[in-house]
C-alpha cells in the first residue's frame, strides 16, 4: 500500500465520477511543513498556529511568529494555507499567560478558550494579525477562527485584522495581495446561523472533534468516553447534512478539518453528505486519495439519504457492508 500511496502523491484525486476532492492536510509546527510534498497534499487546511505557543517556553514574540507564518508560507508555495488564530486556554493552557480565570474552570473545554480569550486579550490578537499580515505581503492569506460560536464574535476578530491592516497600508507595506477569512464551525450554535455567517466568510471549517464533543456533551479527552459515540451516528451525520445543505449554492467553501475526516467510512459518509473539501493528518491523505478515486458521488449519496431517511441500527455496519460490496 506505501507504493501506492507515493505513486498518487502526485496524482490529483479526481472521484469515479470526475469530481475533484479538495484533499489538505492539518499541521501545527515547522517540521510538519515537509509532510506537504511527502504525501502530496492540496495545501494545509487547518494550521493550529497554537502549536508554536504551547511548545514555547515565553510568549512567542511577534518577529518569531512572522517567521514560522512566512516558513509555512514559503514551503507551501502556491498551495494554500488555512492558519487557524490561537485556540488556547481550556485544556490547551499556556502558563506563561496570566490564566488564573482558565485553572478555576469546571469545564475549560466550554471555557474562556480560542477567540473568547483572544477578543479579549486582544494584544496577543493584534500581534498575531500582524504577524500573518506581514509575513503573506504580496501573496494570498487565509484566516479562520476557531470556537466562533456567534456570527459576531467573527466581526470583532475580523476588525482586529482590519484595524492591522490599515495600519500596514498607512505605513506604506506592501499587504497581502489577497485575504480571505472563514470561520471554524465547532459550537453547535453556529450552525443555526448560517444564513447570518455566511455572507460574511469566505470559508467554513467543520471541526468534527470538537462539534462531536458537544453534541454528544461528551469529552473529547475523557477514555472512558472515546468509543462511546460514533462519527458515523445518525444524529452527526444529520447535523453535517443541514450544514452542507445550507452552503448549497452559496458562495462559501466548506470543509472539514476534523479527525473524521481522516478516516475511511466516515470521508465515505462525508462525500456522500455533500462534503468535497477535507484537510486531514499527513497520514490519512495517501489513504484518502486512494478512496476518493473510488468513490461514485451519486451512488453514495443516494446510500446516505435512504439512511439518514430510516436509520439501520448499525450505520457504520451497513455502510462496511456496502463499501465491500462497490469493491471499495
Ligand atoms: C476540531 O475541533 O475538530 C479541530 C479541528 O480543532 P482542534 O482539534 O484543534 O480542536
Ligand atoms: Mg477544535
Amino acid at each position: 500500500k506505501q507504493a501506492l500511496y507515493a505513486e498518487l502523491r502526485d496524482v490529483e484525486p479526481f472521484t469515479r465520477c470526475g469530481t475533484r476532492i479538495q484533499v489538505m492536510m492539518n499541521a501545527g509546527l515547522r517540521e510538519d511543513i515537509s509532510n506537504l510534498n511527502l504525501v502530496g497534499a492540496d495545501g494545509i487546511g487547518l494550521f493550529r498556529t497554537e502549536f508554536q505557543f504551547l511548545v514555547s517556553a515565553t510568549l512567542p514574540q511577534r518577529e518569531k511568529q512572522l517567521r514560522l507564518y512566512r516558513d509555512v508560507l514559503d514551503a507551501a508555495g502556491n498551495r494554500p494555507v488555512i492558519f487557524r488564530t490561537v485556540d488556547i486556554g481550556g485544556d490547551k493552557a499556556v502558563p506563561y499567560l496570566r490564566n488564573e480565570d482558565v485553572e478555576n474552570e469546571e469545564n475549560p473545554a466550554m471555557g474562556w478558550r480560542a477567540l473568547r480569550l483572544a477578543l479579549e486579550r486582544e494584544g496577543l490578537l493584534k500581534a498575531q494579525a500582524r504577524a500573518l499580515l506581514e509575513a503573506a505581503s504580496g501573496r494570498q492569506l487565509n484566516v479562520m477562527f476557531p470556537m466562533v460560536s456567534e456570527p459576531w464574535e467573527f466581526d470583532a476578530a475580523k476588525k482586529v485584522f482590519d484595524d492591522q491592516l490599515a495600519f500596514l497600508t498607512s505605513q506604506k507595506r506592501q499587504p497581502p495581495e489577497s485575504i480571505r477569512y472563514g470561520a471554524m464551525l465547532e459550537v453547535p450554535a453556529l450552525a443555526e446561523v448560517l444564513d447570518i455567517l455566511i455572507p460574511k466568510v469566505s470559508f467554513i471549517s467543520v471541526g468534527t472533534n470538537d462539534l462531536t464533543q458537544f453534541l454528544f456533551a461528551a469529552d473529547r479527552a475523557n477514555p472512558k468516553l472515546a468509543e462511546r459515540y460514533d462519527w458515523l451516528s445518525p444524529a452527526i451525520l444529520r447535523f453535517l447534512r443541514r450544514i452542507a445543505q445550507a452552503t448549497v449554492g452559496q458562495q462559501v467553501d466548506l470543509a472539514v478539518c476534523g479527525e473524521m475526516g481522516g478516516r475511511q467510512l466516515e470521508a465515505l459518509a462525508l462525500m456522500g453528505l455533500g462534503f468535497r473539501r477535507l484537510s486531514i493528518t499527513p497520514v490519512s491523505v495517501g489513504p484518502i486519495k486512494e478512496l476518493v478515486r473510488q468513490v461514485d458521488l451519486a451512488q453514495i449519496t443516494e446510500a446516505m439519504n435512504g439512511w439518514l431517511f430510516n436509520p439501520p441500527a448499525d450505520l457504520r455496519a451497513e455502510l462496511t457492508k456496502w463499501a465491500a460490496d462497490q469493491g471499495i
